[in-house]
């Protein structure tokens, strides 16, 4: 779509979408280890930083780069949209021709592990993804919760499986960009979006390293407020499960009420149950609340969609200007 020609450039064949939200202290020594091998490649490649909304010197920075490095285009959005939203302006923003590779700037995905994903394309694959053979320095607490979110997607996904722990490092051809770029949804899970857009797909292990610097920016309540995303923006299973759960309660109550019928009218003492009572109004009060949050979740990501906004603002976009690499493609 956006390919061939901007602003008068030749495109180059490969991008690479970088979100940063306050990375000063990772980016220069991302960007060398990331040039280091995409020059081995042998194809012409830019990188397109995106700077959600960063409050340090992380722009100054890529600035102070992009000057010495013309493959370095940046967009600067308005203000932090977070890491979903970065991504899908950085793929709108990226001119790669042949294929656009996904990384995160903390080296936690290793650039080094970018020639076998181009491999994986070469071949004719679509989507190559990264897939992690270890967590090292993650704390067993997140090890678990990451774990326990794949099952459950597993679980619930249907027709549309996510492959377990896949982060959003990977390579995506042309026409699976373009693809992807056409759920325009504001509430974005990535990696589910990636699972539906389909296409032949492979994975490239690889062994996840711990942050080289900095910190990360997600926390449980987050990573907590991911995964119903995940979730609810997937299926509509919860709503579902409400339906079986207040059929069972009415099932559950006829018998009992009845039961309860029955010994009054034998028994004529309709007094004693008040533990039973307190019992099943505080359960139902319960249900009731805890369906309600369901159907909510539901009603506010319809209100969200149907304001229609754009999905971000940019601030700022500067191109890479050349994009030629030691050797010709
Ligand atoms: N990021 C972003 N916007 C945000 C949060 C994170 O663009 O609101 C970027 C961040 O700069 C990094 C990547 O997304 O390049 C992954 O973030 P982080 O390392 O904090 O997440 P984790 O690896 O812990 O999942
Ligand atoms: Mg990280």
């Amino acid at each position: 779509m956006r390919a061939e020609v901007v602003q008068g450039r030749a495109a180059p064949v490969l991008s690479v979408v970088v979100p940063v939200f306050n990375e000063e202290a990772v980016v220069a020594c991302f960007h060398a280890r990331l040039a280091t091998v995409m020059d081995s490649l042998g194809l012409s490649w830019e990188a397109v930083y995106v700077d959600d909304g960063s409050q340090d010197g992380t722009v100054r920075l890529l600035e102070t780069l992009r000057a010495s490095h013309p493959e370095i285009a940046l967009l600067s959005l308005s203000r932090n949209f977070g890491k979903e939203v970065a991504m899908t302006a950085g793929l709108d923003h990226a001119r790669g021709s042949g294929a656009v590779i996904v990384i995160d700037a903390d080296l936690q995905d290793p650039p080094e592990l970018i020639p076998e994903l181009v491999a994986g394309w070469q071949d004719g694959v679509d989507i190559v993804y990264a897939q992690r053979r270890s967590r090292a320095g993650e704390t067993w607490m997140k090890k678990a919760t990451a774990h326990a979110f794949y099952r459950l997607m597993a679980r619930v996904g249907g027709p549309v499986q996510l492959p377990p722990d896949v982060g959003d490092f990977r390579l995506m051809s042309r026409r699976s960009v373009d693809a992807l770029l056409q759920l325009r949804e504001r509430h974005r899970f990535m990696k589910g979006l990636f699972a539906w857009v389909g296409f032949p797909s492979r994975a490239v292990l690889y062994d996840r390293a711990p942050r080289a610097a900095g910190t990360t920016k997600w926390n449980y309540g987050r990573l907590f407020n991911l995964s119903v995303e995940g979730i609810t923006s997937f299926t509509t299973l919860p709503l579902r499960l409400a339906t079986w759960m207040g059929v069972a309660t009415a099932v559950f109550a006829m018998g009992y009420g009845g039961e309860v019928v029955l010994k009054a009218m034998i028994y004529g003492d309709p007094v004693p149950g008040y533990p039973s009572l307190m019992a099943v109004i505080l359960f139902l009060g319960g249900v009731q609340l805890m369906t309600l949050g369901v159907i909510g979740e539901y009603l506010g990501r319809v209100f969200n969609e149907t304001k229609g906004r754009p999905l971000y603002i940019v601030g700022r976009h500067l191109t890479s200007s050349m994009a030629q690499p030691a050797a010709a493609s």
